[in-house]
Parts: C-alpha cells; sequence; structure tokens
C-alpha cells in the first residue's frame, strides 16, 4: 500500500479514575481469581502504598467460557455490522462470545462519536461504573465511517476488542524494544491531531505499563496491538509495521488466556501472576501512577 499521508490515528488509553483503582481490582478479582496480583517482592526499607496491590492485579474476564454482551449505543447500520464482523476475529481463537445486541447490561458499550478518537476499556475495567456509567460507551471509533477503508475497519476494531479482552499496548509492553526519539515524540504528539500534553504522550506513549498489567509475552512486533510508528520517532529510525490483524501471537495470547474446549490447559498462573514478582528497592515506593523498576 501506498505511503498514507493521514494523520497519526492512534488509540488511546481509558484507565479507570485513580480514585476507582480500588473497586476496579475487587471487580477484577471477583471476575477471574486468576488476576490476582503476585506477592510483592519488598527489598530491605523499601515500602508499598495500599493501593500498590490494586496496580498489580490483571484484568482478564473469567477464562473459560464468558459470554460479554455488545450494544451500540449509536452508529448506522453500516456501522455496526462492520464492528460485528472484525470483533469476532478474536472468538476463532477465544473462548469467548460477544452477544450483539446485548441489551442495558452489556459489559461492552460502542459508540462512534462519543469523541474523534478510537479507545477502550481493559478487560473488566468495563465494570468500573464509576469511570464507566452503564449509560455511556466502553468503546469509541470516533474515525470509523461507512466508507472507511474495510482494512482500516478491520486494524481498528480488532485493536479495541483486544483490549476489551485484556490486551494492552504492544508498544507499552515492558519487553518491548522500541527506543523512543523522545524529541520527535513530544513534537509530533503535541500537535493536531493528537494535541496531547507531556503527560498524556508519557502516558499514551513512552510510558511503559507497570509490570501489573503485563501480558507475559515477548515483545511480538507483529502484534495488533502494535500501532504502526513512522521511523523517525524511534531511535535508530526503522519504522514499526502497520500490523492490520491478528498476529500468530495474539492468537496464541487470547487462546492461552480464554481456552477453547479440548485446547491444551492454561498455564495455572494467571496472566498478572505469571509475570515476574515487581521488586522494591531499597526507599522505592510503590505509588498510584505507573511505578517503575529499573
Ligand atoms: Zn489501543
Amino acid at each position: 500500500m501506498a505511503k498514507s499521508k493521514t494523520p497519526l490515528h492512534l488509540c488511546f488509553d481509558r484507565p479507570v479514575a485513580s480514585q476507582h483503582t480500588v473497586a476496579a481490582a475487587k471487580i477484577a478479582i471477583s471476575e477471574n481469581k486468576g488476576n490476582q496480583p503476585p506477592p510483592l517482592v519488598l527489598g530491605p526499607g523499601a515500602s508499598s502504598h495500599p493501593l500498590s496491590m490494586a496496580l498489580f492485579t490483571g484484568k482478564m474476564w473469567p477464562s473459560s467460557g464468558k459470554t460479554l454482551g455488545v450494544r451500540f449505543l449509536d452508529g448506522s447500520k453500516t456501522q455496526r455490522k462492520l464492528a460485528q464482523k472484525y470483533a469476532n476475529e478474536w472468538t476463532q481463537f477465544a473462548n469467548v462470545t460477544f452477544k450483539f445486541n446485548g441489551g442495558a447490561s452489556s459489559e461492552i458499550r460502542i459508540s462512534f462519536q462519543a469523541d474523534p478518537g478510537s479507545w477502550s476499556a481493559v478487560g473488566t475495567d468495563c465494570l468500573v461504573t464509576g469511570t464507566f456509567p452503564k449509560n455511556q460507551p466502553t468503546m469509541n471509533f470516533g474515525w470509523l465511517k461507512d466508507d472507511t477503508d474495510p482494512v482500516e475497519w478491520r486494524r481498528v476494531v480488532v485493536h479495541e476488542f483486544g483490549h476489551a479482552l485484556g490486551a494492552i499496548h504492544e508498544h507499552q509492553n515492558p519487553k518491548g524494544g522500541i527506543q523512543w526519539n523522545l524529541p520527535a515524540v513530544y513534537a509530533t504528539f503535541s500537535g493536531p491531531p493528537n494535541n496531547w500534553s507531556k503527560d498524556e504522550i508519557d502516558f499514551n506513549i513512552v510510558q511503559k505499563y507497570s509490570i501489573d498489567q503485563l501480558n507475559a509475552t515477548e515483545y511480538d512486533p507483529e502484534s495488533i496491538m502494535l500501532y504502526s510508528f513512522p521511523a523517525q520517532l524511534i531511535i535508530g529510525g526503522v519504522a514499526t509495521a502497520n500490523n492490520t490483524d491478528l498476529s500468530d501471537e495474539d492468537k496464541k495470547f487470547i487462546g492461552t488466556n480464554y481456552p477453547k474446549k479440548g485446547a491444551a490447559k492454561p498455564a495455572k498462573q494467571s496472566v498478572a501472576a505469571a509475570a515476574a514478582a515487581p521488586k522494591l528497592k531499597s526507599g522505592q515506593r510503590v505509588h498510584p501512577g505507573f511505578p517503575k523498576f529499573a
């Protein structure tokens, strides 16, 4: 495909509001005990904030046979049809069913016009009504119109439904290999169409996820959860691929977390617990936000 001059259309994260972090963790663990965080390893002199456990909690739905209701809050017939079509790419590989037109109790609520962006709540965060009230979207497709290119439809819908199933951004994978050209990153995303503040750029692009949300896979440059970044934003100058469909690792990841009947048993540990227990050094303190473990 020819190089597109379209501005960078990037998904941004929709975390729960910080005051809902503990509630979100309780909901996540009641949905799937595997979301329980691993025990923190505290080095001498380190202390742990009461919120720390919440920050290390996973967000996956129950691992077997979960049906997730999906409700459209707006959108044309074509928009609804295309969203449904591409969302179901995941269900070929995951023991999850999307019940479209699932009514008022639907966990996933979709808008096409809440704002110009595309985003989704991550996994069980959909249930955190403090941040995502029942009459408001948990997912938005701001630039997908009836006549948008089908490949773009697939890229964006599969990506956002990956978040709804609990997947994180691949470019924020702590095992990721992207070395950002920071001045270029700040210059690019502080301008249109994103117009992000430095904090927003840090959150959406630069910061790697804390180990709690680590999906415990190696960095996958072909993941649908990785967005395409141009070469000038990356030290070494090699662009990330414009991934538009599920990679083999994506299929494996989702099949491990939501195994189909008859599939090999999932690893005993949860996604969260499968990650190495985070280690806190002397003087280091976990606090709400994104703890870094050097
Ligand atoms: Zn995203």
